[in-house]
Order: C-alpha cells, then sequence, then structure tokens
C-alpha cells in the first residue's frame, strides 16, 4: 500500500491544494493553509485510498496503516511536546471527516478524543480550570457513544437536561464543574449499560475505533442519500484528518466561529460570519445557543479581529473564491481549523463569479464555470423559503412525492377542475389544479393555476410538458395521491384534502406540502445578463426555445433564444373554441367532411403563424405539423356516457341524445390500446392528408403574409415520428406541392425547409436514406427515450420511483438523457445524416434541450443548436458555454 498518512504542522505539510482527491478538502487546505504559514492546529491527514482499501477488505484496516499513524502520532506529539494519555501533559485530538467534495454536516467528526479518567484530571490541573475539563470530558464520552458506539444521543441529552434542572441552571456554560463530574459518572454508565462494556479509557483504542467510525460513516444513509442527490460517485470514500484540539471553551477570552468572506445569501463583498464565545464548534454547529455577529469579536478582541480579516483576504486571494472558514480563539490566540469554497444561493454564486472576474481574481471562463447551470433555476421560478419549508416539514405537512416535472414551488387553494381554476383564479385566489391527469381541456385551468398537482404521468406527459411550456411548477405521477373527483378531495396517507384547502408544491423536488409555504420570487440581475452575454461568447452550440404562441415566443426572444425549435401545432388548439373544431376534424365521417373542419381552423393557424414570424423576425422557426397522441383531444367516454344515461333516464333532448351516440361510436372506433403508439404524428398527416395540407397551406400564407411587411421568416416545416423512408418521401412531396402551389398563387418568394424529427428508434438508423429528402434533423428525444426503453412516457411514474430508489436507473432518463443507448442513436442519426447531407442543420427538441448534462453531450456530438422552453433558455445557453469551454480545457490537457 503507497503512503496513507500525510502530516501538517511546523509551517510545513507534506500535502497542498492539488492533492484534493488523496487528502479530501479538509485534509488537502490544511495542508495549504500550514504551507502559507496561516496558523492552523497541527496534524495529520488519512488518505481516501486508505478508506477504499478499508471498505475492500470489509472493514478492516489497510495492513501497515495503523503503524503509519503510530508514527505520525509521535511526530504530532513531539511538535507539540504532549502526548497521547500522558497524565500531565495530554494531547487531545480531533477525527475528522473530509471527502474530496465538501458533504456538509453529512459525515462524522469526534472532538476532544484523549480524555479519560486519568487525563481529565492532568488537564484540569494544566488549564487550571476544573469545569472546563470536566466538561470537555462529557463531550467526548457523549460524541463518542453517538459516533464510535452507535449509541443514541438522546439518550445523552437526557441526562443534560436533568442536570441543568438539579443544578438550576438554563445553558450548557453555567453548569459547575461538580455537577459535569457528576454528569460524566452518568455517561459512562450508559455506556456501560447500553453496550456492556466500559467506556474505553486507552486512548490508542480510543483512536483507533474513531478512525474506523470515521470511515465508516461515508456510508451512513444521511452520507449516501447526499451522494444520490447530488451526483457524487460512493466509490470515493473519505480522508480522515487528525488534528490537535484548540479549545474555545477556555473562557471569556476564548471562542469559536465561523465566516464567509462574501454573504453566502446575496454574494455581496462583505465579511459575514457569526462567533460564539466560550464555546467549541459543535454548540454553533447544534444551535443551542445562538451566535454573535462576526463584529461583535471585533470589541472583545481587535487584534484577532484584525489577524481575522488579514487572514481571510489572504484565503479568498489565494483560492480565487468565496471562503467559508471555521476558527477558534484560545486564550486569545487565533487557530484555523478548516477552509473551503463556501456554498452559496444560486443567485450569489452568479454575483460572486461576475464581481470575481472584474476584480481580476479569476477569467471569464471560470467565472462561468463556478455557476452550476441547473441553479439558474432557482433564479427563473419562485422557490420556497428554506426555514418555512423546514417548518412545514417538521410539522408533518409533508402529504406525497411524485416525479419533479417542472420547476419552481406554488402554493394555493385545491381545485379539481379546469373551470373553477379559472373561476377562483379570476376572483384573486391563488389555486393549485389537483387532477388524475391532465388533458387540453384542462390547459386554460393550468394557465390560471399557480401549479398543477397530477396524480398519473411522466416527466413527459401531457401536463408536464405543457406546465414545463408555461413556466408554471409541476408535479406528477404523485402515487400516493387519490384524486376523487366526485367527491371533490385527494386523499394523501391518512390526510384527506378538499377543494379549497391550501397546498404548496415544490416541483424541483416533487414534495406536496399541506398549508401555505412562503415564496421566494425570482429575478434576472444584472450580474446573470452579463454572466450570460459572457457564455454566449463562448459557445457554439445554438439555443431556440420550444414555443406554441407569440407571446411564447416574445418570452423566448427576451430570454435569448436565437429561433424556435419547436412549434407542436397541436397546443395551438388548446383554446376552448377550438378544440371542438379538431375533434370535428379528427372524428370526421369523410375527407369532405374533414376538410371543412380543417378549412375552419385554417385562420386561427394562419393568425397564430403570423404572430410567431412576426416576434421571430429574422430567426429561424421551425413547425412541427400535427402530431396528437388522440386520446388527448377525444372527449371522455366515460363523460359521453354518463350525460347520455341521464338525458335518457329523463327522456329530454333527443336532438342531443342522438348526436353523443354517434359520437360515442366515434370515440370507441378511434379509441386505441397504446395511443403514444398509435395512430398520430405523420401516420395520422399520411391517412388524413387534408390536415397537413391545411397546415402547409397556413404556414405558407402566414409566411407570405409578414413577408409583405417587411419580416424576416424562412419557415422549417417539420414532420413528426417518421420512421420510413416511405413516410418521409410521400410526407416531403405532400408537403411541397402545398407550399409551392401557395407561393405560385401569391406570386411570392419565401424559402422554406422540410425536415423531420427523428425520434423514432428506426429513423436513426435509416437517417442516411431519410436525409435524401429532409433538409433538417430535429431529434425528438421524449418519443425517442420512449421507444428505445419501450416506457411509456404517461405511464413511467408506476415504477420509476422504485426504479429509482433501487438504482435499477441512475436517473430519469426522460430528465437526463441516456447517453450509452439513446445517446447512441443520436449519434448514429447525426453520423448517418449528414453522410447524406454534409454540413445538415441537426436539432434537438425533446425536454433534455434544457438539461444541462444532455445540452453539453448535444454539444459534444455535433448538434447545430438545442431547443427548451422559454425558461430552461439561460440554463441551456450557460450549459452550451461550458461544454466548449470544458471541450477546450479537455483538448489543452491532452496537447500537454
Ligand atoms: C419529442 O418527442 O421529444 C418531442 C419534442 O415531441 P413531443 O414531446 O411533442 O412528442
Ligand atoms: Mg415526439
Amino acid at each position: 500500500m503507497a503512503k496513507c498518512v500525510y502530516f501538517f504542522g511546523n509551517g510545513k505539510a507534506e500535502g497542498s491544494s492539488p492533492m484534493r482527491n488523496l487528502l479530501g478538502g479538509k485534509g488537502c487546505d490544511l495542508a495549504e493553509m500550514t504551507n502559507l504559514g496561516i496558523p492552523v492546529p497541527p496534524g495529520f491527514t488519512i488518505t481516501t485510498e486508505a478508506c477504499v482499501e478499508y471498505f475492500k477488505r470489509k472493514n478492516r484496516s489497510p495492513d501497515g496503516l495503523w503503524d503509519e499513524v503510530l508514527g505520525h502520532l509521535q511526530r504530532l506529539e513531539s511538535t507539540l511536546n504532549l502526548r497521547l494519555g500522558d497524565r500531565e501533559r495530554s494531547l487531545l485530538v480531533s477525527v475528522r471527516s473530509g471527502a474530496r467534495v465538501s458533504m456538509p454536516g453529512m459525515m462524522d467528526t469526534v472532538l476532544n478524543l484523549g480524555l479519560n479518567d486519568q487525563t481529565v484530571i492532568g488537564l484540569a490541573r494544566r488549564t487550571k480550570n476544573d469545569r472546563f475539563a470536566w466538561d470537555c470530558y462529557r463531550r467526548f464520552i457523549a460524541m463518542f457513544g453517538d459516533v464510535v458506539l452507535g449509541l443514541e444521543r438522546s439518550a445523552f441529552e437526557r441526562l443534560l437536561d436533568e442536570t441543568k434542572a438539579g443544578a438550576g441552571v438554563q445553558t450548557d456554560p453555567e453548569v459547575p464543574a461538580e455537577a459535569l463530574m457528576d454528569l460524566v459518572a452518568r455517561y459512562k454508565g450508559i455506556v456501560q449499560e447500553k453496550t456492556g462494556r466500559a467506556f474505553p479509557q486507552d486512548p490508542l483504542e480510543q483512536l483507533r475505533l474513531a478512525v474506523d467510525a470515521v470511515f465508516n460513516s461515508w456510508n451512513n444513509p444521511r452520507a449516501a442519500a447526499y451522494r444520490r442527490i447530488h451526483g457524487i460517485p460512493h466509490d470515493w470514500g473519505t480522508a480522515v484528518t487528525v488534528m490537535a484540539m484548540v479549545f474555545g471553551n477556555l473562557g471569556e477570552n476564548s471562542g469559536t466561529g465561523v465566516v464567509f468572506t462574501r454573504d453566502p445569501a446575496t454574494g455581496e463583498r462583505r465579511f459575514f460570519g457569526e462567533f460564539l464565545v466560550n464555546a467549541q464548534g459543535e454548540d454553533v454547529v447544534a444551535g443551542i445557543r445562538t451566535p454573535e455577529p462576526i463584529t461583535a469579536l471585533k470589541a472583545r478582541a481587535p487584534q484577532v479581529y484584525d489577524e481575522l480579516i488579514a487572514i481571510k483576504d489572504r484565503l479568498e486571494r489565494h483560492y480565487r473564491d468565496m471562503q467559508d472558514i471555521e476558527f477558534t480563539v484560545q486564550e486569545g490566540t487565533l487557530y484555523l481549523l478548516q477552509t473551503r469554497s463556501g456554498k452559496r444561493a444560486a443567485g450569489a454564486a452568479v454575483r460572486i463569479a461576475v464581481e470575481m472576474m472584474r476584480e481580476g481574481l479569476i477569467d471569464k471562463d471560470t467565472a462561468l464555470l463556478r455557476v452550476e447551470p441547473g441553479r439558474l433555476n432557482e433564479l427563473l421560478h419562485p422557490i420556497f423559503d428554506s426555514t418555512d419549508k423546514a417548518r412545514a416539514i417538521a410539522k408533518g405537512g409533508l402529504l406525497a412525492k411524485g416525479l419533479p416535472a417542472a420547476p419552481g414551488a406554488a402554493a394555493g387553494r385545491v381545485v379539481f377542475d379546469a373551470d373553477r381554476a379559472v373561476e377562483w383564479a379570476k376572483g384573486g385566489q391563488k389555486v393549485i389544479l389537483v387532477r388524475p391527469e391532465t388533458s387540453p381541456e384542462d390547459v386554460a385551468g393550468m394557465h390560471a393555476a399557480q401549479g398543477i398537482l397530477a396524480s398519473r404521468g411522466g416527466r413527459t406527459s401531457h401536463a408536464a410538458v405543457v406546465a414545463v411550456g408555461m413556466g408554471k411548477c409541476c408535479i406528477v405521477g404523485a402515487g400516493d395521491v387519490f384524486v376523487d373527483e366526485e367527491r371533490r378531495a385527494f386523499q394523501a396517507g391518512r390526510t384527506i384534502v378538499r377543494e379549497g384547502d391550501i397546498i404548496s408544491l415544490d416541483g424541483t423536488s416533487g414534495e406536496v406540502f399541506l398549508g401555505a409555504i412562503e415564496l421566494i420570487e425570482p429575478s434576472i440581475s444584472g450580474e446573470l445578463q452579463v454572466l450570460l452575454k459572457w457564455g454566449d461568447e463562448r459557445r457554439t452550440l445554438g439555443v431556440r426555445a420550444n414555443a406554441d404562441t407569440p407571446d411564447d415566443a416574445m418570452k423566448a426572444r427576451q430570454y435569448g433564444a436565437e429561433g424556435i425549435g419547436l412549434v407542436r401545432t397541436e397546443h395551438m388548439f388548446f383554446q376552448a373554441e377550438r378544440i371542438p373544431i379538431v375533434r370535428e376534424m379528427i372524428m370526421a365521417k369523410d375527407t369532405l367532411a374533414r376538410r371543412k373542419a380543417a378549412e375552419r381552423l385554417l385562420p386561427f393557424q394562419r393568425e397564430d403563424f403570423i404572430g410567431i414570424f412576426r416576434a421571430m423576425d429574422g430567426l429561424p422557426v421551425t413547425v412541427r405539423l400535427l402530431d396528437p397522441p388522440l386520446h388527448e383531444f377525444l372527449p371522455r367516454y366515460t363523460d359521453l356516457l354518463e350525460e347520455h344515461t341521464r338525458l335518457d333516464a329523463l327522456r329530454i333532448n333527443p336532438g342531443r341524445l342522438k348526436e353523443l351516440e354517434e359520437i360515442m361510436v366515434n370515440v370507441r372506433a378511434l379509441q386505441e390500446f397504446n395511443p403514444m403508439l398509435g395512430h398520430r404524428g405523420c401516420r395520422l398527416g399520411i391517412t388524413f392528408p387534408e390536415i397537413y395540407d391545411m397546415q402547409v397551406r397556413a404556414i405558407m400564407e402566414a409566411a407570405c403574409a409578414v413577408t409583405r411587411e417587411g419580416v424576416r421568416v424562412e419557415p422549417e416545416i417539420m414532420i413528426p415520428l417518421t420512421g420510413t423512408v416511405g413516410e418521409m418521401k410521400l410526407t416531403y412531396e405532400m408537403t411541397k406541392a402545398v407550399a409551392d402551389a401557395v407561393l405560385a398563387e401569391t406570386g411570392m418568394t419565401v424559402k422554406y425547409l422540410i425536415g423531420t424529427m427523428i425520434e423514432v428508434p428506426r429513423a436513426a438508423l435509416v437517417a442516411d436514406q431519410i436525409a435524401q429528402q429532409a433538409e433538417f434533423f430535429s431529434f425528438g428525444t421524449n418519443d425517442l427515450t420512449q421507444m428505445t426503453f419501450g416506457y411509456s412516457r404517461d405511464d413511467i411514474g408506476k415504477f420509476l420511483p422504485h426504479y429509482l430508489e433501487h438504482e435499477i436507473l441512475p436517473v430519469d432518463p426522460f430528465v437526463i438523457l441516456d447517453q450509452e443507448g439513446v445517446g447512441e442513436l443520436v449519434r448514429i442519426g447525426i453520423e448517418r445524416g449528414r453522410k447524406t447531407r454534409p454540413g445538415m442543420k441537426i436539432g434537438i427538441c425533446g425536454e433534455h434541450g434544457g438539461e444541462p448534462a444532455s445540452v453539453e453531450f448535444c454539444h459534444r456530438v455535433g448538434m447545430t443548436y438545442v431547443s427548451s422552453s422559454p425558461f430552461m433558455i439561460p440554463i441551456s445557453r450557460l450549459a452550451a458555454a461550458h461544454a466548449r469551454i470544458k471541450e477546450e480545457r479537455a483538448r489543452e490537457v491532452t496537447n500537454a
């Protein structure tokens, strides 16, 4: 085994910053600070490699590790002229965890190790402070009991509370030494009783057990869950740092604190932090006592304060990032215990990145990489106030968890149908629309609502896709929520929520809460605009928007879209007056009736296209021909049956009764077992050509109309769900015939393209043939994921939570593109398409176009652009810049 332990102390360290992976964040930063001459208590770090080896050997230390630890311990002892276990001059150490990325509070630490029945007396004598020594000992037993021996911390806390009550005092520092001695005896009693063994008195045994416990804390459920959420690999392991204790609890001229070099909430460049007099770090973390603002230290110990200011400035300049610093003052002497890049709110991350670039601390690329694109969600949508959310959880207000389908947060009164949502919203109420699933009839209600909760569906189901487009918070697939539309209530666990009750939704986590949680409204700051501009200068991948209305198109442009990558024309039929005509068109008995219905839709379509073309003047617009899963547009059979039964029983309105019977026959005839794989996309356009003819005419008439006004437009007409060359050839010819006819009629010249979506796996495989007609491709990765995995977009909610929980799937493939499977088809499609048509324009318009890792993939495989909902555009822009910068950096490393 390679060297496992690295020393730091006396102004010199064996480790340094670049050794983060080996020494963990804490270990390497303590080494770095030591080398910088910053006062750090000496110690040594056991490597992450040793931890990984420990797990490989089924929780047994690697050979030679203990000897190395003992060697470094001796070095530490001679540095300080103290000895672990010495009666008079006992060394006390802390044993701390520290992975290569910070996982705040997730793993364990043991403080005051080395105390026993003998050394506690020596410590009291040496510090002339009985109370202090016994306080350290009682803290040590409780912490060791909890972390190393696995005992309930509450048992120790209960005894401490009893002791305080017995001594008639309120706070820990007021407990007198005698009471603490008695408490120590009772703590040892707990250990004896619960473990069947006395509290270990041998400090070397304490150390060995503590090191193992800190290794093991890498695998505690809290840490494992944190890694899952943040995508941190489980096989990294943690380093363990053993360092000499310094004491903030030695009296009024001692203390401990945490400071940030800039405000982590706002990013403002101001010294910010807290300080607790006469305390150890755990008191700050536990929140038992309220700390004072850091400025209080200035009044108490001006020299220490000035020294701290100088050090924090130095650390920020050295690391070129905002630092989160832990320090302790022991009888007027300052020690730094930790420095790390501070966690910060999304807005603060943007501000700090931009300001540090302007201050000359970092370059533009580094500034861009400092902001995780996904975190911009927090700035583009409302989020919950975290304290208020924690309060709701503590009160048991978490009702259920579904799939987080569209980010943001919302609170409002529950309504169960779209009309009521509209009505209540008009009356000034904030509402949440709760549905078993959503259909086009719900769109007005979704628009009026603050958020949408659907008990069924996956993240690319109708509800989710429409909500993302609206920028509305949405949760789908909430399997534990039983919606009873008739009773106008839903049940989640034992709670019944009725119409009018208030709930809150967190569309980023999928959580549903009872009651209202406070919201923080979004704001796009000047700094974010600046950062995004810097990103635009760097990225080569285009960014377009999925937008279906002139309003959405305008919003997309404001957010920086360089065109529209997808107009879903079926979404243009969601308005109340259009749905019946669409139904008529779909259910028409013959061609003539279908053409008539289509003709009635044409003016609506043309007007919408005119609005969109005007909004996007000079930019490309891709319009997809109709692709409605039919079930989304058909009336519900049960509703028809209900109305029929009612009229029949009352023997009224025979005309309507007859009409209903006809509709029911039609609906039954059109009903499909699997509508997502059924009569949709170009299959519909080929079998009912009147529909596509009407749409192409509307697009081209609109293009001619706006061209006359001086608007620059080049429509890209897109065929959905193509799977075969035959389909492509036929739809291409149909489209071209109508488009050219319109141009001939108007006598105008408007350039246009005809292309296709690649969303059926077969299309990707025969892309070279499809590209003979198709002039561009757009990958519809929602359907491509559905068909590659064979998971229905609408039904994935049934099994996905189980799959994620048991790690059968690492992530939801409808959210993060599955690069090795679906991505491989994308790669093949691009390669084969461009073989036939070099340089062909290729984009993506599935929901993945707004997901950072997927955007980076799209850059790598050479797409022309990504297209995402208007609200995701800033995320796509930043992610595209990241992709380019990372690619360049990787190339530099390879060339070096
Ligand atoms: C897709 O399938 O990725 C796509 C964009 O089309 P839709 O979501 O409308 O099926
Ligand atoms: Mg599709």
